[in-house]
């Protein structure tokens, strides 16, 4: 039976959609948003989690409606160019607080993003919609080395209770939590601090970490999904350029995966592509073009 979805559930107003980033990235990647899908969703429930000030992108995210969030108390990555795993748990912890904002409780969907992933929104609006928002629901795509569920090692002593040794996770770059599972698990995962010694106690980064605390401290399920890329796959083989349209979640490699024996300008494929790829190496606005011809950035 279909359930009837209220007009503010279908145009997305429920779902949170938090960007984690830092100042070293704003001028590299965040033109890649702000020039593409930034314009196309409704900007009341974005926030950008960043580390700094920045007087153009609070100026740009003004005009969209997007919420500019600066966080400070995971102080600096000290180990760049590999941010430490501490730090970068600490900033999703961040991330992850915003939902409990009194001025927030109308999300039901907390979905988290890199800064490196272009998004089309109906189509994520319409996956979500298939998920009873009362379930602890946890929503993305495993790792490819990781396709195969991942096992607890015995060091990790938070889950030594649990009866179950191994767990699914949503690979980095994009993932969903229903409101529901956050609460059971808000302990361990929401806030800097908590997340950040949640992954210290687990010796795993944040995603894993969240996998681990939602399958085997909060008793929920990973729900796989095909339509989240990311960049830890050869893009142009694994996105088919004929389904760009259907996709949700498509990355570029820009990250760490460029610098250690990833493929160098992964990214892609977009048929008659309105940019060439210097003018658009991640290949975002050629895929903005593609999906909204009448956009004032195509030619
Ligand atoms: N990031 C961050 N602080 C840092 C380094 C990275 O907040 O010091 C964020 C970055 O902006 C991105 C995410 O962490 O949203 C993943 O970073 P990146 O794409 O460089 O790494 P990879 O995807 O290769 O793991
Ligand atoms: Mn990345």
């Amino acid at each position: 039976p279909s359930r009837k979805l209220s007009d503010f559930e279908s145009a997305g107003n429920n779902i949170m959609i938090a960007i984690r980033t830092t100042k070293k990235f704003h001028q590299k990647r965040l033109p890649y948003l702000y020039d593409t899908w930034l314009n196309k969703v409704n900007g009341s429930n974005v926030f950008l989690v960043t580390d700094a000030e920045d007087e153009e992108y609070q100026e740009r995210s003004k005009q969209l409606g997007i919420h500019y969030v600066v966080s400070s108390l995971c102080g600096e990555s000290l180990l760049w160019p590999i941010p430490s795993r501490w730090y970068l748990c600490c900033r999703t912890g961040e991330a992850l607080t915003l939902m409990y904002k009194p001025q927030n409780i109308q999300y039901d969907w907390f979905c988290y993003l890199d800064d490196d992933i272009y998004l089309i929104m109906e189509n994520l609006i319409k996956l979500i919609a298939k998920f009873p928002k009362d379930e602890l629901s946890y929503i993305g795509r495993p790792g490819t080395p990781w396709e195969k569920p991942h096992k607890v090692s015995e060091k990790q002593t938070l889950i030594n209770n649990s009866t179950r040794k191994h767990y699914h996770f949503a690979s980095g770059g994009f993932y969903c939590l229903s409101r529901t599972i956050l609460d059971k698990i808000k302990p361990w995962i929401v806030g800097g601090h908590n997340l950040g010694d949640t992954c210290r106690q687990l010796l795993e980064p944040d995603d894993l970490t969240i996998g681990c605390a939602v399958e085997l401290l909060g008793g929920g399920k990973l729900s796989r999904t095909l339509l989240f890329h990311h960049h830890g796959m050869n893009l142009a083989k694994a996105v088919n350029a004929n389904t760009l349209k259907d996709q949700i979640a498509i990355p570029y490699g820009c990250g760490q995966m460029c610098k250690y024996g990833g493929i160098v300008d992964n990214a892609i494929e977009v048929p008659n592509a309105a940019f060439s790829f210097d003018e658009d190496p991640s290949r975002f606005r050629s895929l903005h073009c593609h999906l909204y011809p009448q956009a004032t950035i195509c030619k």
